[in-house]
């Protein structure tokens, strides 16, 4: 089965890369590309179909969509999703409550595979760390850091946040409770169970993240660095194969990956 598949952003970096990765694949074709009205490249052809600006058509045109886009683009199109009981695959990251709920309504009508990190990596690394943190309990420090490119514009990283989540379910902790997010000033001594996360902006960096887990003598660190766009593009587009045909509801690259 191929999933024709509506690719939203084609003159962004990911947009490109989902592009690129669709060539040469079976399990999808790509049949709608839409962008912004004032992005470059409008009109032009792009694997195959002609980017364009006129969303409607390309919701009609595909059984799925792939965004990584901008949280107001995000919200925007799964409100016109919603209507339609499209399928989509929403790597976008930096929600707000307001896109979350646009995303929520339409996960009520269509199947929808939500991840801040396409990466098979990065999904390992997430049951790494959740089991780390459930064997080692919160007397182990634990801290995230993130490094991204100097254009990402959200901070933590989703992937950073999902971590950081991941080791809260480990310790058992509500992650809004322990969260600390970067630390400045007279910050008094590092609190028991807090988990910290620390950003880090500059160049050309796809995507760096390390997990340390500080004990009394020693200290373990899991990191993951992204050399090349191309594993979320690949890890989207599995997704988008995956999630047609599928009930509706949010799922997630654990779902898609069968290790959840
Ligand atoms: P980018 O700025 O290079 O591209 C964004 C694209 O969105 C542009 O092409 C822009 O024209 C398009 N766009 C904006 N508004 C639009 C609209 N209303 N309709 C259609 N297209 C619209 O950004 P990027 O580096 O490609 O990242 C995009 C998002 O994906 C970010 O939130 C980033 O954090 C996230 N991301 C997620 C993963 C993951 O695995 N989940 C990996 C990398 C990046």
């Amino acid at each position: 089965m191929t999933a024709r598949v509506c690719v939203l952003g084609p003159s962004g970096k990911m947009g490109r890369a989902v592009l690129d990765a669709a060539a040469g694949r079976r399990d999808v074709a790509i049949s709608a590309a839409v962008d912004r009205p004032d992005a470059p490249g409008l009109g032009t052809q792009v694997a195959g179909v002609v980017a364009t600006t006129d969303l409607a058509f390309g919701l009609d045109a595909c059984e799925v969509y792939v965004d990584f886009t901008t949280p107001a683009a995000t919200r925007a199109v799964a409100i016109a999703a919603t209507s339609r009981r499209r399928a989509a695959v929403i790597g976008t990251t930096g929600l707000t409550a307001a896109d979350e709920e646009a995303v929520a309504a339409l996960v009520q009508v269509a199947p929808v595979v939500v991840a801040a990190n396409f990466s098979l990596g990065v999904n390992l690394v997430l049951g790494l760390v959740r089991r780390a943190a459930r064997t080692l309990g919160s007397e182990w420090d634990a801290e995230v850091v993130e490094t991204h490119h100097r254009a990402k514009r959200d901070a933590p990283s989703g992937t950073a946040l999902a971590i950081a989540r991941a080791i809260a379910a480990g310790h058992g902790a509500d992650y809004d409770r322990v969260k600390r997010h970067s630390r400045d000033g007279e910050i008094g001594a590092r609190p028991r169970g807090e988990i910290g996360v620390s950003t880090v902006r500059g160049g050309d960096v796809i995507g760096e993240h390390t997990a340390y887990f500080f004990g009394a003598g020693e200290r373990i660190e899991i990191s993951h660095r992204a050399t090349s766009r191309s594993i979320f593009a690949a890890g989207a587009l599995r997704a988008a194969a995956w999630v047609v045909g599928k009930p509706p509801g949010r799922y997630d690259m654990l779902d898609v990956l069968d290790l959840a």
